[in-house]
């Protein structure tokens, strides 16, 4: 019986509807000749509802996201859309609180023809991932800071639960990588522990999970340092894990790395629910244009795919996911159809199919 999954789609703002469209297309295509099924059911939420309607993540759409096998999530917000108090409206960090999504996962792969600014030395591989802690840090306060006329507070939690939840995620992925023969099965935790009390804390938590996988190797890095080495030997790390400020301006380091926001993908992993979406946002300088890059947004369906199947013990639909990854790493190497955030003329659509033709789909 051909196995279906429903998958919550939330295109979100700005550029948001114009690369889930051709995401979702690519999806459909494959799970279609693969022979599985992805019902996508697009759910409002976001700045632009919000104007709309006074709801950012209206109650419905939060019961389908939870109830969906998985969650495809564009871009969200716009910096013209506020709620009183200033801040943005941002539903995809409430869907990490409220389906308890602690692991960010934000791969940094280098391949062939991507723009990155580094000069890589022959021989030598950047692929590695960073995981952002996404429901905690100093996150915790998030809309609930304490703001006086003169004063002004936010609070860092730091949980055992969530971090020992967090390190075990982190040390399974490096024996994941490990296995496939990506990376030499290495976990850096990267902290502020020279400073901060919740950090040596966090750092505690870390060694205990470390010492239960004596096949895999474990170190520390301040998280200062870290952005010193991504940029000067980024080849160095495998897998990273960090508290979820650190991480948020760490990913953008990475997503630089790989030569734009337009091409770093990512993950929001929990026990039993999933988010996937470009780490960028909604990119609202150009919006309507046709000019947006959905290769963030395909690569994070390529992440969607491999989660699944992984889940779901589904061999066709982890392969799909390698295979999509591939298809968008080939038109990256080949370099003629590429959109103007990576040098060329391309637009949107024009990715979409450039994907397509690459998969065997025309
Ligand atoms: P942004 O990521 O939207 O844009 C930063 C720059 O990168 C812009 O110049 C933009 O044009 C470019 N860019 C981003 N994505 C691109 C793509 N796919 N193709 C080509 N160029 C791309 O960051 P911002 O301008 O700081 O934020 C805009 C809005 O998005 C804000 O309202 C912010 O709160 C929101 N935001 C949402 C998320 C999210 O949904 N996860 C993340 C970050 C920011």
């Amino acid at each position: 019986m051909t196995q279906n999954f429903d998958i919550a789609v939330f295109e979100g703002d700005g550029i948001g509807p114009e690369i889930m469209r051709p995401t979702v297309k690519i999806l459909a295509a494959m799970a279609q000749s693969s022979g599985y099924s992805l019902s996508f059911n697009t759910v409002p939420a976001g700045a632009a509802h919000y104007a709309e309607t006074g709801e950012s993540l209206p109650a419905a759409s939060m019961a389908a996201a939870k109830s969906a096998d998985a969650i495809l999530l564009s871009a969200m917000g716009l910096p013209s859309v506020r709620y009183e108090d200033g801040t943005e409206i941002s539903p995809q960090i409430d869907l990490r609180k409220a389906l308890t999504l602690f692991a960010g996962v934000r791969p940094v792969r280098i391949f062939p023809g991507q723009k990155t600014p580094l000069n890589i030395p022959e021989g030598r591989e950047v692929d590695f991932v960073l995981i952002r802690e996404s429901t905690e840090g100093l996150f915790y306060t998030q809309g609930t800071g304490e703001v006086t006329e003169d004063d002004a507070r936010e609070t860092l939690r730091i949980t055992r639960d969530i971090s020992e939840k967090l390190f075990k995620f982190a040390f399974g992925l490096a024996a994941e990588r490990k296995s496939k023969g990506r990376g030499p099965g290495k976990v850096t935790c990267v902290d502020k522990a020279n400073v901060f009390r919740a950090f040596a804390f966090f750092r505690d938590i870390f060694d205990a999970e470390a010492a239960r996988h004596p096949d895999l190797r474990a170190d520390h890095a301040y998280v200062d340092a870290t952005a010193l080495w991504m940029v000067q030997k980024p080849w160095d790390f495998d897998v990273m894990v960090t508290e979820n400020m650190f991480g948020d301006i760490l990913s953008d380091l990475g997503a630089g790395l790989m030569g734009g926001l337009g091409v770093a993908p990512s993950a929001d992993i929990g026990l039993d629910n999933a988010v996937f979406q470009p780490c960028h946002g909604s990119a609202p300088d150009i919006a309507g244009q046709g000019k947006a890059n959905p290769m963030a947004m395909i690569l994070s369906g390529a992440m969607m795919l491999d989660w699944l199947g992984t889940r779901h013990n589904n061999d066709a639909i982890t392969r799909d996911g390698a295979r999509l990854q591939a298809a968008v790493e080939q038109v990256i190497a080949d370099g003629t159809v590429l959109t103007p955030d990576l040098g060329g003329a391309a637009q949107t659509e024009d990715i979409g199919a450039a994907v397509l033709a690459q998969l065997g789909h025309v």
